[in-house]
């Protein structure tokens, strides 16, 4: 249970001013997250981690001088909006480029990948990498499919050590990819973990037992055990690890055994007496070995044990002291962190433009209320479905995106802009505020619409038919799932190919809507029948046959609520004739 909360949804921004407020020596808050108070020197390469919340010390915990510059922190387990990320980013980089370091989840993915690309347009040098050490959550031939899991710590710890050492961008991403494809990690988890502000937990590990190779936010793991004791769990852990060893000549190795936040370190001391001796049995040499929490999932019981093959090349980077709050490691040679230098201003934002107030705005702000106010109804019911085969957060996502979007309009609106600008606004709050997968794709989908959409004149049923039929092609393209895949496109492509052929038929606006809203509501029910081959969901598999996907019952939600408004729009006009 987590119990110490204000307010549920401002859970990770408090947490993260309370981090800041107690090391002001080692971080300062920026928006977004943190950056090192102290600089390093002008010209260097940067790192820059991050991910959700709810996994301290991971992100903020492992800035500070001889690791990160700079991490990313979303709401608990959502990605960070890439907007976010930037701001971030702008905040911690030296001149000298940045790496980007995540887990691989696709949330992640898509938001890290976004704003690297808006940093390079501002001529940023930028480089991402995705952690894939888990190796329960895909088969070695689809290794970069896997998530990232505690292999962050000495993932990160290694490019970080690399990029204080002085070495340039190219050869910090190198160091960086390295680590990644010479780390291994397999987890077990005890119990479930409670988001902040519920009551029940996202998911149940029965009494007794173990899943096997369950994710950090509860994504399925490979199978269910009974608990065993001490030298059979290490058993468990080392040889799937072993059994996987990459080719590398040297025989030394970096190793984390890591408690998921509700564990005791006696336990976690316990059982790494019992897994020393396998290592070395198996001709490994222990590097500087941790133990303790590096990588947690709120108050979930449980642990992970990661190995990373060093070879000569990543040894030192291991090894070299960190000043992290999160990762303290005293220096081992005269290393000094002695690059303080001022930080560069940050850049103004630039105030966004306005044009003449129209009452086609004030429509779509009507729009995003309804759109909040269903979506609020609904936030326990679509986290329950996301909790089936993904990490429960999709009803929260969902819920902090619309009621963003819809403030974001409103304060448009009453500057006077006009429905392009407001729905713009709009989906650039969706995506900062909504975290996750679906919020990037619900703010690229709506900004798509807002793109076809003019400021000064009326909007018509044409152009709305096709602004949304382009949407629907950006999230595929942004998203790369097509139908069949079991996310939100299952039911945005049969929505707008009803509302296109309808629209064409010359059916009202308000009755091809309907049409169109009970054909996404048809398919969203369908995706019961598939096996989800993206997002979270994908390392479900088979079980997730016979559960509907969160994010296509949430558009076909969405959908009937807005067709509510055109038919009332639509009766008013009828009276009126
Ligand atoms: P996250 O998976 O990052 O936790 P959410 O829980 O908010 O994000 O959203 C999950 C939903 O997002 C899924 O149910 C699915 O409909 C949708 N989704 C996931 N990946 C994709 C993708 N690549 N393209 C389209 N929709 C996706
Ligand atoms: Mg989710």
């Amino acid at each position: 249970m987590t119990r110490i909360v204000g307010r549920p949804e401002d859970f990770a921004a408090e947490a993260v001013a309370g981090f800041s407020n107690l090391y002001p020596d080692i971080v300062r808050s920026v928006p977004g997250g943190v950056v090192r108070s102290q600089p390093k020197a002008a010209g260097r390469t940067a790192l820059v981690v991050g991910g959700g919340s709810g996994h301290f010390p991971a992100f903020a915990g492992y800035v500070g001088a001889g690791f990160a510059d700079g991490a990313v922190c979303g709401d608990v387990f959502a990605s960070p909006s890439a907007k976010r990320i930037a701001g971030v980013v702008r905040e911690a980089e030296r001149g000298g480029g940045v790496v980007l370091g995540f887990g691989n989840y696709a949330g992640d993915v898509l938001n890290f990948t976004a704003a690297a690309e808006t940093l390079r347009a501002e001529g940023m040098d930028v480089r991402t990498v995705a952690v894939t050490d888990d190796i329960a959550s895909a088969p070695a031939e689809r290794a970069h499919e896997r998530r990232g899991i505690a292999g962050d710590l000495t993932v990160f710890k290694i490019a970080g050590a690399a990029a204080e050492a002085g070495l340039a961008l190219d050869e910090v991403e190198a160091v960086a990819r390295l680590a990644n494809e010479r780390t291994r990690s397999f987890g077990v988890a005890f119990t479930g973990c409670v988001l902040p502000g519920a009551s029940e937990p996202l998911f149940r590990v029965e009494p007794g037992r173990m899943g096997i190779g369950l994710g950090i936010h509860g994504e399925p793991g490979i199978e269910d055990a009974d608990m065993s004791s001490a030298p059979v769990l290490a058993e468990r852990l080392v040889s799937p690890l072993l059994a996987e060893a990459p080719r590398v000549a040297s025989t030394r190795v970096a190793v984390v055994l890591n408690g998921l936040g509700n564990t005791k370190y006696e336990e976690l001391f316990v059982l790494w007496h019992s897994v020393a001796p396998l290592l070395s049995a198996a001709g490994l040499e222990v590097v500087a070995p941790e133990v303790g929490e590096f990588v947690t999932s709120l108050d979930m019981a449980g642990c992970s044990l990661t190995i990373s093959w060093l070879g000569d090349e990543l040894e030192s980077h291991w090894t070299a002291p960190s000043a992290a709050v999160g990762f303290h490691r005293r220096r081992s040679a005269a290393t000094a962190f002695d690059d303080r230098s001022a930080i560069a201003a940050a850049p103004a934002p630039s105030a966004p433009s306005t044009t003449a107030r129209t009452s086609a705005a004030d429509d779509v702000v009507d729009v995003f209320a309804r759109i909040s106010r269903v979506l609020a109804e609904n936030e326990e019911y679509l986290g329950r479905l996301d909790a089936q085969a993904g990490d429960g957060d999709h009803g929260q996502g969902m819920a902090r995106g619309s009621a963003a979007a819809l403030s974001a309009a409103r304060a448009a609106a009453q500057s006077g802009a006009g429905p392009r600008s407001v729905l713009r606004e709009a989906a650039e709050g969706w995506a900062d505020r909504a975290g996750g997968t679906s919020g990037a794709l619900w703010g690229a989908g709506l900004a798509a619409i807002a793109d076809h959409l003019s400021e000064e004149t009326p909007i018509t049923a044409s152009d709305l038919v096709a602004a949304i039929d382009a949407a629907v092609r950006t999230v595929m393209a942004v998203g790369g799932a097509v139908v069949g895949d079991k996310t939100m496109v299952d039911a945005l492509v049969p929505f707008s190919e009803t509302l296109v052929a309808r629209h064409r038929a010359g059916a009202s606006f308000a009755a091809a809507w309907d049409a169109a809203s009970s054909a996404a509501e048809s398919a969203a029910a369908a995706t019961a029948q598939l096996l989800p081959v993206r997002g979270r969901a994908r390392t479900a598999g088979a079980r997730n046959v016979g559960h509907v996907d969160a994010g296509a019952v949430s558009f076909a939600l969405v959908a009937g609520a807005v067709g509510e408004l055109f038919d009332r729009a639509d009766h008013k006009k009828r009276r009126e004739q």
